[in-house]
């Protein structure tokens, strides 16, 4: 049977080079969440959608076509048609994404999206996220919650974001990681049957070890 992974937690723990590394050693597909909800705000934002308005990202929530490449070795995006994985990692395009995906029309169409795409994964999918385990996909087999101390997670983001600087960083993700973690449709959140993983002492290898083999038993 197909086995699906739910890998949650917030920006910096090392999520995504974690999921896509056991995604590739199982041989199983992979799915960002957090680029479909980077690539809905990227079109809202070239449609002269008002962010911070939530009627109007409601109204608009349904219109642009999202899809998802789930090679672990080479995920793919684009919104109606177009290659969107640069334009969704910018500074501008991260700083609005929490008050998009914060609206609940938003959430309910993005989570439509990644049930189907998990539905259809024959050997099975590691899906990352901030409410796959709670929220999206509360039967996944395992559940993996990824935390970090927010110095640790500055430190890797800033690492990845040429020409950054760590404080600036760290703000920025502590005040994501609130947003996400306080808005009232499924927020970030452990589910009371993930484990929880402290990557703060750990390394990238030792993390993709520790959750294949959890993926194992
Ligand atoms: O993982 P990443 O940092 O790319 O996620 C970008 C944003 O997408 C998060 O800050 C959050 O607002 C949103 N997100 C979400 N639910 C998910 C994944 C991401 O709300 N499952």
């Amino acid at each position: 049977a197909a086995v699906i992974v739910a890998i949650d937690g917030p920006s910096g723990t090392g999520k995504s080079s974690t999921s896509r590394a056991v995604a590739t050693q199982l041989g199983l597909s992979y799915l960002d969440t957090g680029a479909q909800y980077r690539a809905i705000t990227w079109w809202m934002l070239n449609n002269g959608i008002d962010v911070q308005d939530a009627m109007e990202v409601a109204t608009a929530a349904a219109k642009p076509v999202i899809v998802s490449g789930t090679d672990p070795t080479g995920p793919t995006i684009t919104v109606d048609g177009e290659d969107a994985s640069g334009p969704i990692r910018t500074q501008e395009v991260t700083s609005k994404v929490s008050a998009v995906s914060a609206v609940p029309e938003v959430r309910t169409r993005i989570t439509e999206l990644q049930r189907t795409i998990a539905e259809s994964a024959e050997k099975g999918i590691v899906v990352e996220g901030r409410d796959i385990g709670t929220t999206v996909l509360p039967d996944a087999d395992i559940k993996i919650f990824l935390t970090a101390s927010p110095e640790a997670r500055a430190a890797r983001r800033s690492g990845e974001v040429k020409g950054s600087d760590l404080a600036a960083t760290k703000e920025a993700l502590i005040k994501r990681d609130a947003a996400d973690s306080g808005r009232k449709t499924s927020p970030l959140a452990k589910a009371d049957d993930a484990v929880e993983v402290d990557t703060t002492e750990l390394t990238l290898q030792q993390v993709i070890e520790c959750v294949v083999t959890l993926v194992g038993e």
